[in-house]
Protein backbone atom coordinates (compact mmCIF):
# COMPACT_ATOMS: atom_id res chain seq x y z
CA UNK A 1 0.00 0.00 0.00
CA UNK A 2 1.33 3.11 -1.19
CA UNK A 3 1.45 5.74 2.23
CA UNK A 4 -0.81 8.12 0.16
CA UNK A 5 -3.52 5.18 -0.22
CA UNK A 6 -4.79 4.99 3.19
CA UNK A 7 -8.19 3.17 3.24
CA UNK A 8 -11.32 5.24 4.11
CA UNK A 9 -11.74 3.66 7.40
CA UNK A 10 -8.45 4.39 8.78
CA UNK A 11 -9.11 8.23 8.23
CA UNK A 12 -12.41 8.05 9.51
CA UNK A 13 -11.85 6.40 12.95
CA UNK A 14 -9.07 8.70 13.59
CA UNK A 15 -10.96 11.60 12.80
CA UNK A 16 -13.28 10.37 15.16
CA UNK A 17 -10.72 10.16 17.30
CA UNK A 18 -9.13 13.18 17.12
CA UNK A 19 -12.56 15.04 17.52
CA UNK A 20 -13.23 13.58 20.73
CA UNK A 21 -10.23 14.05 22.25
CA UNK A 22 -10.07 17.51 21.33
CA UNK A 23 -13.61 17.92 22.78
CA UNK A 24 -12.42 16.34 25.93
CA UNK A 25 -9.61 18.70 25.85
CA UNK A 26 -12.02 21.86 25.24
CA UNK A 27 -13.93 20.46 27.77
CA UNK A 28 -11.56 20.01 30.58
CA UNK A 29 -9.86 23.61 29.82
CA UNK A 30 -13.58 25.20 29.92
CA UNK A 31 -13.69 23.34 33.38
CA UNK A 32 -10.60 25.09 34.64
CA UNK A 33 -11.59 28.18 33.34
CA UNK A 34 -8.82 28.15 30.86
CA UNK A 35 -9.00 29.15 27.10
CA UNK A 36 -8.84 25.91 25.30
CA UNK A 37 -6.27 27.51 22.68
CA UNK A 38 -3.64 27.58 25.66
CA UNK A 39 -3.56 23.32 24.98
CA UNK A 40 -1.50 22.59 21.89
CA UNK A 41 -2.10 18.46 21.63
CA UNK A 42 0.94 16.72 20.41
CA UNK A 43 -0.83 13.31 18.70
CA UNK A 44 1.87 10.55 19.67
CA UNK A 45 2.66 8.36 16.62
CA UNK A 46 5.48 6.11 18.20
CA UNK A 47 2.71 3.25 18.12
CA UNK A 48 2.21 3.40 14.51
CA UNK A 49 3.83 3.28 10.93
CA UNK A 50 3.97 5.96 8.37
CA UNK A 51 0.01 5.14 6.83
CA UNK A 52 -1.39 5.72 10.15
CA UNK A 53 0.61 8.74 11.01
CA UNK A 54 -0.39 10.31 8.09
CA UNK A 55 -3.73 9.46 8.68
CA UNK A 56 -3.05 11.34 12.32
CA UNK A 57 -1.88 14.36 10.28
CA UNK A 58 -4.90 14.59 7.68
CA UNK A 59 -7.15 14.91 10.84
CA UNK A 60 -5.49 17.71 11.63
CA UNK A 61 -3.11 16.73 13.92
CA UNK A 62 -0.01 18.44 13.15
CA UNK A 63 1.84 18.20 16.08
CA UNK A 64 3.70 14.78 16.39
CA UNK A 65 5.59 13.10 18.97
CA UNK A 66 7.89 10.52 18.36
CA UNK A 67 10.10 9.12 21.43
CA UNK A 68 12.94 7.57 19.88
CA UNK A 69 15.22 9.56 17.83
CA UNK A 70 15.82 6.71 14.86
CA UNK A 71 12.05 6.43 14.41
CA UNK A 72 11.79 10.59 14.26
CA UNK A 73 14.22 10.23 11.97
CA UNK A 74 12.66 7.59 9.50
CA UNK A 75 9.19 9.32 9.83
CA UNK A 76 10.63 12.74 9.36
CA UNK A 77 12.24 12.10 5.71
CA UNK A 78 8.82 10.59 4.40
CA UNK A 79 6.87 12.74 1.96
CA UNK A 80 3.52 11.94 3.26
CA UNK A 81 4.61 13.18 6.98
CA UNK A 82 6.12 16.23 5.38
CA UNK A 83 4.14 19.04 7.01
CA UNK A 84 4.15 17.25 10.46
CA UNK A 85 6.20 19.27 13.47
CA UNK A 86 8.36 17.27 14.97
CA UNK A 87 8.48 17.19 18.82
CA UNK A 88 10.52 14.64 20.62
CA UNK A 89 9.24 13.31 23.82
CA UNK A 90 11.61 10.68 25.07
CA UNK A 91 14.95 10.10 26.07
CA UNK A 92 17.96 11.49 23.85
CA UNK A 93 21.09 10.39 24.12
CA UNK A 94 23.89 12.99 23.18
CA UNK A 95 25.01 11.18 19.49
CA UNK A 96 21.72 11.58 18.52
CA UNK A 97 21.45 15.35 18.56
CA UNK A 98 23.18 16.39 15.82
CA UNK A 99 20.23 14.73 13.56
CA UNK A 100 17.87 15.19 15.22
CA UNK A 101 17.64 18.73 15.53
CA UNK A 102 17.34 20.05 11.99
CA UNK A 103 13.82 18.03 12.42
CA UNK A 104 12.40 18.81 15.26
CA UNK A 105 10.48 22.01 16.57
CA UNK A 106 10.62 21.38 20.71
CA UNK A 107 12.62 18.88 22.56
CA UNK A 108 10.43 17.87 25.64
CA UNK A 109 13.13 15.76 27.55
CA UNK A 110 16.54 17.51 27.88
CA UNK A 111 17.59 16.47 31.65
CA UNK A 112 20.97 17.00 31.79
CA UNK A 113 23.62 20.15 31.28
CA UNK A 114 25.86 17.75 29.36
CA UNK A 115 22.75 17.06 26.80
CA UNK A 116 21.85 21.19 26.76
CA UNK A 117 25.87 21.74 25.67
CA UNK A 118 25.74 19.35 23.11
CA UNK A 119 22.37 20.73 22.19
CA UNK A 120 23.42 24.31 22.08
CA UNK A 121 27.16 23.36 19.85
CA UNK A 122 24.65 21.68 16.72
CA UNK A 123 22.74 24.66 17.17
CA UNK A 124 24.60 27.12 16.97
CA UNK A 125 26.66 24.77 14.22
CA UNK A 126 23.11 25.07 12.02
CA UNK A 127 22.66 28.86 13.07
CA UNK A 128 19.47 28.19 15.14
CA UNK A 129 18.19 28.60 18.54
CA UNK A 130 17.07 25.09 19.66
CA UNK A 131 12.97 25.25 21.91
CA UNK A 132 13.52 22.31 24.17
CA UNK A 133 11.47 22.18 27.74
CA UNK A 134 13.68 20.54 30.81
CA UNK A 135 12.37 17.03 32.06
CA UNK A 136 11.71 16.97 35.74
CA UNK A 137 10.74 13.79 37.55
CA UNK A 138 7.81 14.73 39.71
CA UNK A 139 6.69 11.20 40.81
CA UNK A 140 10.16 10.23 42.65
CA UNK A 141 9.94 6.78 40.73
CA UNK A 142 13.77 5.58 39.96
CA UNK A 143 13.12 4.24 36.35
CA UNK A 144 11.58 7.31 35.24
CA UNK A 145 14.11 10.63 33.74
CA UNK A 146 14.06 13.71 34.65
CA UNK A 147 15.92 16.06 36.97
CA UNK A 148 14.99 16.44 40.43
CA UNK A 149 14.14 19.89 41.83
CA UNK A 150 17.49 21.21 42.69
CA UNK A 151 19.23 19.44 39.83
CA UNK A 152 16.16 21.88 38.03
CA UNK A 153 17.59 25.24 39.79
CA UNK A 154 21.04 24.24 39.28
CA UNK A 155 21.10 23.63 35.36
CA UNK A 156 18.76 26.81 35.75
CA UNK A 157 21.65 28.76 36.76
CA UNK A 158 23.68 27.90 34.50
CA UNK A 159 21.45 27.56 31.30
CA UNK A 160 22.09 31.72 30.12
CA UNK A 161 25.55 30.65 28.91
CA UNK A 162 23.81 28.55 25.83
CA UNK A 163 22.84 30.95 23.97
CA UNK A 164 21.58 28.83 21.01
CA UNK A 165 19.11 26.72 23.69
CA UNK A 166 15.87 28.63 23.93
CA UNK A 167 14.40 26.85 27.19
CA UNK A 168 10.79 27.17 26.92
CA UNK A 169 8.98 25.14 29.94
CA UNK A 170 8.95 21.89 31.60
CA UNK A 171 7.78 18.14 31.38
CA UNK A 172 6.66 15.59 33.12
CA UNK A 173 5.06 11.60 33.73
CA UNK A 174 2.77 11.18 36.38
CA UNK A 175 3.42 8.48 38.54
CA UNK A 176 2.09 5.26 36.82
CA UNK A 177 0.31 4.04 40.14
CA UNK A 178 -2.05 5.82 42.48
CA UNK A 179 -4.61 7.37 40.05
CA UNK A 180 -6.08 10.39 39.07
CA UNK A 181 -5.13 11.88 42.80
CA UNK A 182 -1.42 11.28 42.52
CA UNK A 183 -1.42 12.52 38.81
CA UNK A 184 -2.72 15.73 40.43
CA UNK A 185 0.18 15.78 42.96
CA UNK A 186 2.70 15.18 40.43
CA UNK A 187 1.14 17.58 37.73
CA UNK A 188 0.68 20.18 40.56
CA UNK A 189 4.34 19.97 41.85
CA UNK A 190 5.60 20.51 38.07
CA UNK A 191 3.42 23.92 38.56
CA UNK A 192 4.48 25.09 41.37
CA UNK A 193 8.42 24.50 40.54
CA UNK A 194 7.80 26.13 37.32
CA UNK A 195 6.17 29.13 39.59
CA UNK A 196 8.81 29.18 42.07
CA UNK A 197 12.23 28.65 39.86
CA UNK A 198 10.58 30.78 36.48
CA UNK A 199 11.30 34.35 39.50
CA UNK A 200 14.06 33.47 39.96
CA UNK A 201 15.49 32.32 36.41
CA UNK A 202 17.51 35.14 33.99
CA UNK A 203 15.00 37.39 32.18
CA UNK A 204 15.57 35.08 28.76
CA UNK A 205 13.89 32.38 30.16
CA UNK A 206 10.66 32.28 29.83
CA UNK A 207 9.38 28.64 31.55
CA UNK A 208 5.47 29.32 30.02
CA UNK A 209 4.97 25.59 28.89
CA UNK A 210 4.21 22.94 30.73
CA UNK A 211 4.30 19.60 29.11
CA UNK A 212 2.19 17.28 31.12
CA UNK A 213 -0.53 14.79 30.93
CA UNK A 214 -0.98 11.57 28.89
CA UNK A 215 -4.43 9.27 27.41
CA UNK A 216 -5.32 8.19 30.90
CA UNK A 217 -4.42 11.45 32.50
CA UNK A 218 -4.75 14.67 30.21
CA UNK A 219 -8.03 16.34 31.52
CA UNK A 220 -6.58 16.44 35.12
CA UNK A 221 -3.12 17.97 33.39
CA UNK A 222 -4.85 20.72 32.02
CA UNK A 223 -7.14 21.26 35.46
CA UNK A 224 -3.37 21.39 36.82
CA UNK A 225 -2.26 23.88 34.29
CA UNK A 226 -0.49 21.90 31.20
CA UNK A 227 0.12 23.92 28.24
CA UNK A 228 0.94 20.85 26.10
CA UNK A 229 -0.68 17.47 26.39
CA UNK A 230 0.76 13.86 25.03
CA UNK A 231 -1.80 11.58 23.95
CA UNK A 232 -1.16 8.64 22.10
CA UNK A 233 -3.32 5.65 22.97
CA UNK A 234 -6.66 7.32 22.66
CA UNK A 235 -5.83 8.22 19.32
CA UNK A 236 -5.67 4.92 17.67
CA UNK A 237 -8.64 3.68 19.36
CA UNK A 238 -10.32 1.11 17.19
CA UNK A 239 -6.84 0.75 14.88
CA UNK A 240 -4.81 -2.45 14.42
CA UNK A 241 -1.45 -1.51 14.88
C1 LIG B 1 4.10 7.21 24.91
C2 LIG B 1 4.22 8.53 25.55
C3 LIG B 1 3.10 9.37 25.65
C4 LIG B 1 1.71 8.97 25.19
O1 LIG B 1 1.15 8.02 26.05
P1 LIG B 1 -0.36 7.51 25.90
O2 LIG B 1 -0.67 6.96 27.23
O3 LIG B 1 -0.35 6.48 24.83
O4 LIG B 1 -1.21 8.67 25.56
C5 LIG B 1 3.28 10.62 26.23
N1 LIG B 1 4.50 11.03 26.67
C6 LIG B 1 5.59 10.26 26.60
C7 LIG B 1 6.89 10.77 27.10
C8 LIG B 1 5.49 8.98 26.03
O5 LIG B 1 6.59 8.21 25.97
Amino acid sequence: MLPDERPVYLDQQISDNVARVQQRIAGAAEAAARRVEDVQLVGVSKYVGVVESAALLAAGCVDLGESRPQQLWDKAGESSLATAQWHLIGHLQRNKVRRTLPLVQLIHSVDSERLLKTIDENARQIDRKARVLLEVNCSGEKEKHGLSADKLKRLLEVAPGYDHVSICGLMTMAARQGGERTAAENFRKLRLLRDEVGKDCSSEISLEELSMGMSRDFEVAIREGATIVRIGSLLFDGIEK
